[in-house]
């Protein structure tokens, strides 16, 4: 039985970076507490948590002599101030392409420009980036929620990394309806999503199985086995090589693997590893 694996997958460039991150600071000898899950992977985070490193859930919890980490989502500039008077050290692993968004919207409030911020206001990330612009920035989720908000003033539209392309763009048109002014749209979609679920795509046509490797909860990992099932009936989510039932397998000749963003290369290698021993 073949196994291949799709062109993209697994750990985005901003999981990837804060994990390596943590990884330095584990290093250096640091106790490393992170504010919220570092990654929503289980298997990843026990790995971290065998070397000391835990969840915290408010700043507060926070002590001198810890290392307080942030991870990719980011948090508002009041939440990194709270971290950084309580911790010995932050380590701050924003992903780059959020630090963007979140830029764009201060400037924006500075200059007293609205902002429109395509997104789901109740994501780590949103949160975050509101508390750039506290007072200018307005969080829709598409272009319906526009109707609630007032005339708008030379608005800045921008999105959260991990929308659609055309939630984005039909948001933006519309917003310009809701005001006089010019409205300047810059497109702040990061393409991890879209290039694993095209490299899903490319491969599921050619094999007669797919496993998506990533966590039940990782909403990236799911849309990629919705991709893989619309062209391979044999595709199944699973979080680890323990899961394969090797009847499934029975007639394969090709099987397909690819994984979420939150994935570690660790994993993916032990299910391919034990694929090709089937
Ligand atoms: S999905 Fe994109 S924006 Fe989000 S952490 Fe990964 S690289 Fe950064």
């Amino acid at each position: 039985m073949q196994v291949l694996l799709a062109n993209e997958y697994g750990f985005c460039f901003g999981v990837e970076r804060a994990v390596e991150m943590v990884e330095e600071a584990i290093n250096d000898g640091d106790t490393v507490r992170s504010l919220g899950p570092l990654i929503h992977n289980e298997q990843e985070m026990q790995r971290l948590g065998t070397y000391g490193v835990t969840t915290i859930n408010e700043p507060v919890q926070i002590k001198r002599g810890e290392t307080a980490v942030i991870r990719a989502h980011g948090v508002t500039p009041q939440v990194q101030k709270e971290l950084e008077e309580n911790a010995s050290k932050v380590v701050d692993a924003t992903c780059p392409f959020v630090t963007r968004v979140q830029r764009l919207a201060s400037r924006a409030a500075a200059e007293d420009r609205d902002v429109i911020v395509v997104g789901n206001p109740d994501h780590p990330e949103m949160i975050g980036v509101k508390g750039y612009a506290p007072d200018h920035a307005y969080i829709v989720r598409d272009e319906t929620e526009l109707a609630a908000l007032p005339r708008l003033k030379n608005p800045l539209v921008v999105s959260q990394t991990t929308i659609k392309l055309k939630n984005f763009f039909d948001t933006a048109e519309a917003v310009k309806a809701k005001t006089d002014d010019e409205v300047q749209i810059v497109n702040t979609i990061c393409s991890a999503t879209k290039d694993r679920q095209e490299a899903a795509r490319a491969l599921a046509g050619m094999v007669d199985a797919f496993y998506i490797i990533g966590g039940r909860h990782s909403s990236n990992s799911v849309k990629l086995l919705g991709v893989c099932k619309e062209q391979c009936e044999k595709s199944f989510l699973i979080e680890t090589e323990g899961e394969i039932d090797p009847h499934d397998l029975d007639g394969v000749e090709r099987v397909g693997v690819t994984a979420g963003a939150s994935t570690p290369e660790w994993l993916i290698q032990k299910v391919v590893k034990h694929l090709e021993s089937l």
